[in-house]
């Protein structure tokens, strides 16, 4: 059997494209890795943020819809998206979301099980969409985007730490994740059970918290859309995709995404699961120092760029304000 390597990327839904990249770039201080369009429909962006390349595990991805509507957080859906910090920059991320007026809860200690200690800091951007701060002492092992203005790189976001899935009946979630993607459990905890793939450290993590009776999450602004795992090369993913198949859970084909190429499928519990290979990384298009500066358009659009274009909201990236502000 193979086994997935953790958490590839996380995509959820979002409303106003510039208040988007101003919250990730401007002030969570992810680099804004690729401006592109939906591949499925070129007429709205797809925002990437993460790490200095965009290394998988530290993607966070958007479709920013202008005037999409509120979903519904519940069952069946990624709840909350989690990322790693060292320990040391807890107090700094306190201090920063005070000052952009982010409000926040924690932080608060998450013993899971003794052994491995988390200061969590929750909130939510304008979307409604939940995430955490997760101080860990194996953020370290993981990059960072160190020219995030008015954020030293010791405090700077080590990719995404963790996913927590909330589910009607959690043992379905959890078969697909061990039979057939390979994830180990951890450790039990109250409501909750944490996995882990791969090298088990910082971005490989996922909770299934069990939350029988709540209501199922309906998609749209503020809401997870998929979560997609890791695996090496194509020739994994077949293997893995083969699995899938075996467990019945009809995965697609192979889709090219440029960046990376994808299998989906929906797991029982209704989450969206997605199979993302490590290359060729997103910069097959442009060079790593220019990442993000220019819309960049699959093939097929190319001939399409002028209307495509003319259809986009204008954004610009927040570096400059958010570094004024902080100098007055
Ligand atoms: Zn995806």
């Amino acid at each position: 059997m193979r086994n997935v390597q953790g958490i590839h990327h996380v995509t959820a839904i979002a409303s106003d494209p510039q208040r988007n990249l101003d919250f990730y770039a401007g002030v969570l201080g992810l680099r804004f890795v690729k401006r592109t369009v939906n591949f499925d429909d070129p007429q709205t962006y797809h925002f990437y943020f993460g790490d200095e390349v965009g290394s998988p595990g530290s993607i966070l991805t958007f479709f920013p819809w202008p005037g999409a509507r509120r979903g519904r957080q519940g069952t069946g859906q990624v709840a909350v998206t989690s990322f790693a910090v060292l320990p040391g920059a807890i107090s700094f991320w306190v201090e920063r979301l005070v000052r952009h007026a982010v409000k926040f809860v924690g932080p608060t200690r998450r013993d899971l099980d003794g052994s491995d200690v988390e200061y969590v800091i929750e909130f939510k951007d304008h979307d409604g969409l939940m995430l955490e701060i997760v101080g860990h002492e194996g953020a370290g092992a993981r990059s960072v985007w160190a020219n995030a203005p008015g954020i030293p790189s010791e405090h700077a976001l080590h990719g995404v730490h963790a996913v927590t899935i909330r589910a009607n009946r959690g043992t379905d979630t959890e078969k697909v994740l061990v039979d057939t993607l390979g994830f180990r459990p951890v450790r039990g905890q109250e409501g909750t059970r944490r996995f882990a793939s791969g090298d088990g450290g910082p971005g490989t993590l996922v909770d299934v918290r069990n939350v029988g009776g709540f209501p199922s999450g309906v998609s749209g602004a503020g809401t997870v859309h998929h979560v997609a795992w890791r695996v090496d090369d194509d020739f994994m993913q077949l293997d893995v995709r083969s699995q899938v198949a075996a467990a019945g859970l009809q995965p697609t084909p192979v889709i090219d995404r440029d960046y990376f190429h994808s299998v989906y499928f929906r797991e029982p519990g209704g989450v969206l699961f997605e199979i993302a290979t490590d290359s060729p990384g997103f910069d097959i298009d442009e060079p790593i120092e220019r990442l993000g500066e220019r819309l960049m358009l699959p093939a097929q659009y190319e001939p399409m760029r002028a209307r495509i274009e003319a259809a986009l909201p204008p954004i610009h990236l927040p570096s400059q304000a958010i570094s004024s502000v902080e100098n007055e």
